[in-house]
């Protein structure tokens, strides 16, 4: 048992038939360090296990017909509640789910953890969103073969805001999106390169020069490029005054 003023990490935990892709990509550098020193843990259910026929099945023809095959709710419910229901929210990774922003990644930093569930095939049974709380999350309006990926990028974005993982916290200020802006463009050595120079103010050493220039940029490349963007900080800015 833990004990109580033991502070409790914050823990992904993953329903997947693919558990050997875990960690993957967040074994390594940021993420990696992060696991390795305790900051965040991570856990993962082979849904196949809950498999209950000798052929071991997880999934199967859709009733209705058409193509592929769909995860049989009674295989992935088991997953579900063999996990239990105080380890956090539980997500299913999907192309019809709530659209995954830095908004979301911060909520999910300040809970304990959270559940993610992987589809595969043709996703899973309509019956397991509705008899377990399930939300669903989608990286993005593109189809993926599966939601190991996704839940890949999903826990990328958000181990990265926890407490400890990145060393210099105020880097997270100022990147795309902290402000509702896309982030200012990025130059280093060498200060002339292939001919072309660094602008002349980032040399300058006068901070707030610096720091308007810096801001005219984002505010310009958020207005070219994302124009949701720039009307959602347009409106933000002018409520504030
Ligand atoms: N038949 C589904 C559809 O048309 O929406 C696609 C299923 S996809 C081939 C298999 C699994 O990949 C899904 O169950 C889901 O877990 C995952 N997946 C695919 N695209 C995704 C996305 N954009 N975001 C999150 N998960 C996704």
């Amino acid at each position: 048992a833990m004990a109580m003023n033991e502070e409790k990490i914050w823990s992904a935990t993953v329903l997947t038939l693919f558990p050997e892709m875990f960690p993957g990509p967040l074994g390594q550098s940021l993420a990696g360090n992060a696991l390795k020193n305790g900051i965040w843990g991570l856990e993962t259910v082979d849904i196949r296990s809950f498999a209950r026929d000798k052929h071991r099945s997880v999934d199967d023809a859709p009733f209705g017909g058409g193509p592929g095959m769909v995860m049989r709710a009674d295989v992935l419910a088991d997953a579900v509640d063999d996990v239990g229901s105080n380890t956090g929210r539980i997500i299913y990774l999907s192309p019809q789910g709530r659209r995954l922003d830095q908004a979301l990644a911060r909520e999910l930093a300040e809970q304990d953890g959270v559940v993610l569930v992987c589809g595969r095939f043709e996703g899973i049974d309509q019956r397991d969103l509705d008899g377990r709380e399930i939300e669903e999350v989608s990286i993005g309006d593109y189809v993926l073969s599966g939601g190991e990926t996704a839940a890949l990028v999903l826990l990328d974005a958000v181990v990265r805001l926890l407490p400890g993982v990145i060393g210099d916290a105020a880097a997270l200020d100022e990147e795309s999106f902290a402000h509702g802006l896309l982030e200012y463009p990025q130059y280093t050595r060498p200060q002339v390169w292939e001919g072309r120079e660094v602008p002349e103010v980032l040399t300058s050493g006068h901070h707030e020069k610096i720091r308007a220039w810096r801001l005219a940029r984002a505010e310009e490349l958020t207005r070219a490029r994302r124009p949701d963007l720039w009307e959602r900080y347009l409106r933000a800015t002018k409520s504030r005054g």
